[in-house]
């Protein structure tokens, strides 16, 4: 059955678009019905205009990107028509629940997001999210709105992690209205859509297995391993197997991000894709001067999301699906064994973690410091140059890409990384260490630099960029949002016409706060 929902007041485009978008498709999130869900249209903002636009995601949805010119665009991905929907296609909030800052939180939901469907284009399906769309039954004591600052903030971020090979959820536009939002100071209303190919997390899992609903349970999971992992089903153990892969895919976004320097601040299990994917941008932050405890969110006081922190807690939060997953493993067992023996099981595949984090981060350190082979020390190598980092307060980002203009034969090169080290005789005894190292290297100076060029990014989301970003925005001059986009749609190119956008931060950026408040 499919609904092309009217849309009163949309231009005949808008139209069109809008009728592509369903969520009435066999096999969507949406088609799991009443028990995952419930419908509901968003609460409507006035007079919404367009703040930023990804004609990249547009482009995965098979939207022409003329689109964002037309006139009622920013009416539509507000949500404003939504009202206007047969109850059947309704926009839908979904329920799951979660641990959050290591405690079981019970019910949570999509307070604030609604799903208005998904597109399917080149083969791909690719779910709508209207994040901001205003109050759910999910919505506790929340007011369902999204605030400008946070709504730019996660557009950019999203898309600059999509640029940096970054599995994440993708941002298609942000809306923005001149509707009063009360966080800390009255900020304005804003929607984000949000796109990926699921929105499915840890928390989904954990909640009808909290509530004791097997049947549920399984349809979700069937769900997934149906739409992404179609392979699994001749698994021995379908739903083990989808754990395995749950803890391989956040095993590698754990790589990703501290490979970048990535903190994403509030990592409760309600926040975890069970794609892998980075999910629900809030007070994240990419480190200026490294700090292994670097805190990106002022609300976490113990810590608990702090860089280092990242991939332990993430195995935990592996360890709260797999709980979840729980009465589903097992089921060619005999019943009188089967809750030991799935245990067992569950804890083998969550071991799986370590096996791949620790050796991927150590390969992806090797390709960050230009090392071709693997050597004995090559660990130790990459730690001593994160401690140094750590003592110097050096800045990550510029550290690992002036990396490549050091040169195997001598100092020449070592100005760029060594003038962000105040303890040059740390660098220097390091620095000849790493010399040593190169010159068992087959690889000339400059393929290295190119080699190391690929990962070591040069542009990525610092927080002063955003924030310069956002304050023009608020002044409603949007064009800092679309620039930023585009450098960081690039991010490991050289760009030197944007090499303001490469630089250390300045002196105001350090008294900058993130907060859970978005
Ligand atoms: P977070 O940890 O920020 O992803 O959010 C945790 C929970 O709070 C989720 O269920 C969100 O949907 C909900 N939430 C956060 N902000 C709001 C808001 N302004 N209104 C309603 N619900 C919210
Ligand atoms: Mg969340």
């Amino acid at each position: 059955m499919s609904f092309s929902p009217s849309n009163a007041g949309l231009s005949e485009s808008m139209s069109a678009l809008a009728g592509t978008i369903g969520s009435q498709r066999a096999g969507s999130f949406a088609q799991l019905g009443a028990t995952f869900l419930t419908r509901l249209p968003a609460a409507p903002l006035p007079a919404p205009y367009v703040v930023g636009f990804s004609a990249e995601t547009a482009a995965l949805l098979g939207f022409d990107p003329s689109i964002a010119q037309d006139p009622t665009f920013a009416e539509f991905f507000s949500g404003n028509t939504t009202r206007d929907w047969p109850s059947q296609a309704l926009p839908y909030a979904t329920v799951y629940s979660g641990h959050q800052f290591g405690v079981w939180a019970g019910q949570l939901g999509d307070g604030r997001a609604l799903g208005i469907g998904e597109v399917e284009h080149d083969g791909r399906r690719l779910e709508l999210q209207l994040k901001g769309g205003g109050r759910t039954p999910y919505s506790r004591m929340g007011d369902g709105r999204a605030v400008l600052r946070s709504s730019i903030r996660e557009y950019l971020c999203s898309e600059a992690m999509h640029h940096l090979g970054i599995p994440t959820t993708r941002a298609l536009c942000v809306t923005g209205s001149d509707q009063p939002v009360r966080r800390e100071q009255v900020e304005t209303a804003a929607v984000v859509t949000r796109v990926a190919p699921s929105f499915v997390r840890f928390g989904h899992f954990e909640h009808f297995y909290s509530n004791d609903r097997v049947d549920a349970l399984r349809s979700l999971a069937d769900h997934v391993i149906e739409r992404f992992y179609p392979a699994l089903k001749d698994a021995d153990d379908p739903y083990l197997a989808l754990l395995g892969e749950a803890v391989r895919s956040t095993a590698d976004l754990m790589v990703e991000w501290q490979a970048v320097g990535f903190c994403h601040g509030v990592m409760n299990t309600d926040n975890m894709s069970i794609l892998g994917l980075t999910i629900d941008y809030g007070p994240f932050g990419f480190m200026d001067a490294f700090d292994a405890n670097y805190i990106c969110n002022h609300s976490d006081n113990q810590g608990r999301y702090a860089y280092r922190m990242q991939p332990q807690i993430a195995y935990w939060n592996l360890f709260c699906l797999a709980q979840g997953l729980l009465p589903l493993f097992g089921e060619r067992y005999e019943e009188s064994e089967r809750g030991e023996r799935a245990v067992k099981d569950a804890q083998h595949v969550l071991e799986g973690f370590k096996a791949r984090f620790a050796p991927a981060l150590e390969r992806r350190m090797r390709d960050k410091l230009g090392l071709e082979t693997e050597q004995p020390g090559d660990d130790q190598l990459a730690n001593s140059l994160f401690e140094i980092m750590h003592a110097n307060r050096a800045d990550f980002t510029l550290t690992f890409r002036n990396l490549a203009r050091m040169s195997k034969h001598d100092a020449s090169g070592d100005a760029p990384v060594r003038d962000l080290f105040l303890d040059r005789a740390a660098f220097d005894t390091w620095a000849a260490g790493y010399r040593t190292r190169l010159a068992m290297e087959t690889r000339d100076d400059a393929s290295r630099a190119i080699a190391m060029n690929r990962v070591n990014p040069k542009f990525v989301l610092r927080n002063h960029l955003a924030e310069t970003a956002i304050r023009k925005a608020k002044e409603k001059d949007f064009s800092e949002v679309e620039r930023l986009a585009a450098v960081l749609r690039r991010p490991f190119d050289e760009q030197p016409e944007n090499e303001a956008y490469a630089t250390l931060p300045p002196d105001w950026a350090s008294s900058l706060e993130v907060s859970c408040s978005s």
